[in-house]
């Protein structure tokens, strides 16, 4: 009935400004490839993507006392929607998992850096069309591999337009660092270039994960939990950020279900704890204290970035999240 409802209403929007107000249009993803949608203005001018790396959603929010994740379930998720049984559809490993989340497309990328995305990201795109240097976008990430994010193997975009990057140890491409480092070189790197897009990745939960150290893994939960919170309050109190920059808050993957193969140890199949995860989004433009329980997944993560950017993912096979925009 609702979606019936919202469908009629775009329908007559849309007929509305096409008769009388010659409104332009822009076209939106692979998706939804016939559906055309009025320009829409955003507050969002900066946009900010924290990945902690592999939590398992029942260490999360599948449990219903989060009580691993405090900060995230009753300090950040109440000021913005929260999106449960959120899903990474595609290779439940790290790189393909940030690449589905960076170019809005599932695949299996080798794990260990030597493979680009086959698609421009959400960063090439922005700069390209923003006409922007590579000072405007970053990836800040703990696994030196997640330098491949910054790149893609297509002819037409490698090497071009791409964003700035500071990964591993040193941020140079290589080795894993530690993510109190990360943190610091982020708030470095934020307070010093402002990028209006900025993807950050902590590697904790997921390496603590396959030590088979149980403590040490929830210890790790807790002080991501508590990263999150202090980038959302670095956003807050930064002048250049403050009031308009969205802060999302996702995994890459989560982990082998309870009682499945090694159980949090690994993850990397289709069982349901290696697809579960969740996503967070806080900001100007996103409602408050609103939660959704499954519907959207990793692809439809760039897809809503580019739409509050206003840039166009002509490859990505996301979908624009409309139900977490407030009315305008
Ligand atoms: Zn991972
Ligand atoms: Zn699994």
């Amino acid at each position: 009935m609702i979606l019936i409802k919202s469908y009629r209403y775009r329908i007559l929007t849309i007929l509305a400004l096409v008769l009388f107000t010659g409104v332009g249009f822009s076209f939106n993803s692979d998706k939804c490839k016939d559906e055309v949608r009025p320009v829409r203005e955003y507050k969002t001018k900066y946009v900010v993507v924290l990945i902690i790396d592999g939590p398992r959603y029942s260490e999360t929010f599948g449990d219903s006392t989060c009580q691993y994740i405090p900060n995230l379930s009753t300090v950040l998720a109440p000021q913005g929607v929260l999106i449960k049984n959120f899903k990474n559809n595609g290779t439940t490993t790290t790189n393909s998992g940030h690449t589905a989340i960076c170019t809005g497309n599932y695949q299996s990328v080798k794990n260990d850096g030597s493979e680009l995305p086959k698609f421009p990201s959400m960063f090439q795109y922005f700069l390209n069309e923003k006409n922007l240097d590579s000072t405007h976008a970053w990836v800040i990430t703990s696994k030196g591999k997640l330098n491949i994010l910054a790149n893609t193997k297509n002819s037409k975009w490698n090497g071009k337009n791409t964003p700035s990057q500071y990964c591993g140890v040193d941020g140079k491409g290589e080795g894993y660092t530690n993510d109190a480092y990360t943190w610091r070189d982020a708030q470095s790197i934020l307070k010093k270039y402002h990028p209006e897009m900025t993807l950050i990745n902590l590697l904790e939960v997921d390496v603590r994960g396959h030590q088979n150290e149980w403590p040490e893994y929830l210890q790790a939960i807790k002080t991501t939990d508590n990263t999150a919170l202090n980038l959302w309050n670095f956003i807050q109190n930064d002048p250049v950020y403050k009031d308009n920059t969205t802060l999302i808050i996702t995994n890459d993957h989560g982990r082998h279900t309870v009682g499945h193969k090694n159980g949090f140890v690994n993850h990397g199949d289709n069982c349901d704890g290696c697809r579960t995860i969740y996503m967070i989004g806080l900001g100007p433009d996103f409602k408050k204290n609103f939660v959704i329980d499954g519907m959207y997944d990793q692809l439809d993560i760039s897809a809503t970035i580019a739409e509050m950017l206003h840039f166009k993912m002509p490859t990505s096979k996301g979908i624009v999240m409309d139900e977490l925009f407030v009315t305008p």
